[in-house]
């Protein structure tokens, strides 16, 4: 049906999430319309990103420096810590503007269906930044979902044991059960924020 490259530029464009097939085919036909210079600064990004975006060493968010910007802020509230599941939830807490303490990114949720456990995630680092640098609260900003829950009170149980005295709460959520946070507007992000109870 297709020419050969472009076959392969829409199989390639539907490995992308929320990409199907008549999406894929779709972008592959305007992509192949536009200007060379186009496709060559789309093409340039992508690698550049691929390239310079790593892993913050501390947090685990995504930055093209080490440590990132907010654990390198001096604005920020070095005591006050909010883990979340994915870089994903932090953006979506950055834009609020409620929260200026630092962040811990796990990478995921416990999953055992999906062979995720303890040492698939940023746990081990968690506990060990906790050990070292007892942060005075630690706020659970994780959806409650079922693996949501399962991770919060193992990581809790872990932490009970290097740090007794650490203050650990939730987001109060006005959200419907197993809602992602990233999917909340920033009003009611900001409010879970504020409302937060004890874990
Ligand atoms: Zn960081």
């Amino acid at each position: 049906m297709y020419t050969r490259p472009l076959a392969r530029l829409i199989e390639e464009l539907q490995r992308l999430p929320g990409i199907g097939a008549k999406t894929a085919q779709r972008l592959a036909l305007h992509l192949i319309n536009r200007p060379v210079t186009e496709i060559e600064a789309l093409a340039q990004a992508l690698l550049e990103a691929k390239q310079t975006v790593k892993h913050c060493s501390i947090c685990f968010n995504w930055s093209a420096e080490d440590p990132c910007e907010i654990c390198r802020s001096p604005q920020r509230d070095p005591s006050l810590w909010c883990v979340v599941a994915e870089v994903k939830d932090l953006i979506a807490l950055e834009r609020t503007r409620e929260f200026k303490g630092r962040y811990h990114v796990l990478g995921g949720l416990i999953s055992p269906m999906n062979g995720i456990g303890v040492d698939q995630l940023h746990i081990r680092e968690l506990v060990a930044r906790v050990a070292q640098e007892k942060p005075r609260e630690l706020i659970f900003a994780i959806s409650p979902s079922v693996e949501g829950e399962v991770t919060m009170h193992v990581i809790k149980d872990f932490l009970k044991q290097v740090s007794p005295t650490l203050y650990m709460t939730r987001l109060a959520f006005g959200l419907p059960m197993g809602s992602e946070l990233e999917y909340a507007d920033e009003v009611t992000l900001a409010r879970a924020l504020e409302a937060r109870r004890e874990l």
